[in-house]
């Protein structure tokens, strides 16, 4: 087995500095150097995942192949690492207090008092560890959530503290990440809370070995070795991160910072090869020079936070970028659209993309937008919940089952086009659930799916309770709405397409979660090749 090294990453000052892309943009770079790098996110709440969270509050919930609702965090590391992620990737608290009270109604314990430490510390100190021995890595990079000094981070600060004096300083290191603000009154860029917060890490036992400063201006000379002074770092350990263009900006702007090279002088690391990025900088500056542009609407009901929508705006990015097209997005709440605006609302766009979701809020506006996309041509992707509104728009309109529904909405609907699968009839806890995670899907040849995927079987991911009802399967299809992805095993409707439509389909799973710089979605990409396609007409 390896000696893994031990990458900590915590916050200061205040949350939203971005620890997730400055993670995820170190790990680029160590892999680009030849590292088997991985990242993993503990989060300091109590919910046992993020699924039970509504968006507002935590944004997306991003779905891992194997079936664990995670931080929208991971959703960066795979589409910066181009590389899985799973469970043991994202921990909480509620998981970790659950496996020791497991562990204390086992027996495990039997005589001990049980508490925060050891018992809480352990536990924390063996999910990290058992990160690097299933997946044999050079570096894992740990990023701790929350900000320090909070009251839910103490037992995370000191889990750090302990692995950093059990594994060395050669084998374990912090970066800490910090705000440099700048006030415009003064004209100076300040480093008191900088000091603060890394004043209140030390008072936890821990010591940074980089600070990493958030800043609206470059950070001066003096500046730096002002916060190296009064942190107790060297001034070639303090790395600037000023705010980028794009996400995508951020491992160039780290390189060019030598993050890299000071995480691996400290590790005792070696490696000659530098980060080349070639694929990525293809990316970036197809991402930046586009030739044309397309308006697509993102119709959903949480679109007041827009990380609720993470990997879907992200996935139009990587498509983007492999059509050479800036996508712009008309971001459009599914409970303003009504009968009589919706022409208007969707006037001019080129695609519509009807979002993920669950409960009947805005449902009507859902199912406004599929219509007004049949009707007109315009290119379409429905997801999941999307999937299933165009599978109600259909029937509805199409079919003439005017009181058709999803179960969900309308548990007595007289015509369930959508309704409960059956592995969910007997359901009643509402965490960890939903069918999850990934599963086969067998492509028909010729279809719009088959064209983008260019394969007949695919794995995707998945994240619901209702379906596609195949009791309806034979009508919709003679009316022209063809079933082209199925599941193998249960015959599970997965993809739905309108073959005379110039590009209408849905999916029960979700795309959104696969898409990386380097390997961006085949629907997405065929999605905004045909709205390129529209709006040149
Ligand atoms: N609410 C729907 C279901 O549970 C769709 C879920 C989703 O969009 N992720 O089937």
């Amino acid at each position: 087995m390896k000696n893994t090294k031990y990458v900590f990453v915590t916050g200061g000052v205040t949350s939203s500095l971005g620890k997730g892309i400055i993670a995820a943009s170190l790990a680029k770079l160590l892999q680009e150097r030849g590292f088997s790098v991985t990242i993993q996110k503990l989060d300091p709440y109590i919910n046992i995942d993020p699924g039970t969270l509504n968006p507002y509050e935590h944004g997306e919930c991003y779905v891992t192949d194997d079936g664990a609702e995670t931080d929208l965090d991971l959703g960066h590391y795979e589409r910066f690492l181009n590389i899985a992620t799973s469970q043991a990737n994202n921990v909480t608290t509620g998981r970790i207090y659950q496996s020791v009270i497991d562990k204390e109604r086992r027996g495990d314990f039997l005589g001990k008092t049980v508490q925060v430490i050891p018992h809480i510390t352990d536990e924390i100190k063996h999910r990290i560890q058992l990160l690097a021995e299933t997946g044999d890595y050079d570096i894992v990079i740990t990023e701790i959530g929350g900000t320090v000094g909070d009251i839910e981070s103490l037992p995370y600060v000191e889990s750090v503290r302990q692995m950093l004096w059990e594994k060395g300083e050669e084998n374990a290191i912090v970066i800490h990440l910090t705000l440099i603000p700048f006030l415009a009154a003064a004209g100076e860029l300040k480093t008191k809370p900088t000091q603060h917060s890394v004043k209140s890490l030390m008072q936890s036992g821990v010591s940074p070995d980089i600070l990493v400063c958030r800043t609206e201006h470059e950070i001066s000379d003096d500046i730096r070795r002002k916060l190296a002074l009064f942190c107790n770092v060297k001034q070639e350990d303090v790395i600037q991160s000023i705010d980028a263009e794009t996400i995508y900006d951020v491992p160039n702007l780290m390189y060019r910072e030598g993050l890299d090279d000071v995480v691996l002088k400290k590790l005792h690391l070696i490696s000659k090869k530098k980060p080349a990025l070639k694929k990525w900088n293809e990316f970036l500056a197809k991402h930046k020079n586009p030739t044309s542009e397309v308006e697509i609407a993102i119709v959903g009901k949480y679109i007041e936070l827009q990380d609720s929508y993470k990997s879907i705006s992200e996935a139009f990015i990587h498509a983007g970028s492999s059509n050479e097209t800036k996508v712009n997005v008309r971001w459009i709440h599914s409970e303003d659209i009504t009968t009589e605006n919706y022409q208007k609302k969707l006037k001019g766009v080129n695609g519509i993309l009807v979002a993920p979701g669950f409960g009947d809020r805005g449902i009507d506006g859902k199912i406004k937008a599929v219509q007004y996309a049949r009707e007109n041509k315009i290119p379409f992707l429905g997801i999941c919940l999307g999937m299933q509104m165009a599978v109600i728009e259909f029937a509805r309109n199409v079919l003439g089952l005017v009181d058709a529904f999803s179960s969900e909405m309308k548990p007595d609907c007289k015509n369930p086009v959508i309704n409960l699968m059956e592995s969910q009839e007997d359901v009643t806890q509402k965490g960890g659930t939903m069918r999850l995670g990934a599963w086969k899907c067998d492509i028909l040849e010729g279809s719009k799916a088959y064209n983008a995927y260019k394969e007949t079987s695919i794995f995707e991911r998945h994240r619901h309770r209702y379906e596609f009802n195949n009791d309806y399967k034979d009508q919709i299809e003679l009316k022209g709405m063809k079933a082209t992805g199925i599941n193998p095993r249960t015959g599970l409707v997965e993809i739905v397409e309108i073959p005379s439509h110039p590009w209408f389909v849905g999916v029960q799973y979700h795309p959104e979660y696969k898409s990386t710089v380097l390997k961006p979605h085949p629907l997405f990409v065929s999605f905004i090749k045909a709205a390129l396609k529209q709006s040149k007409k």
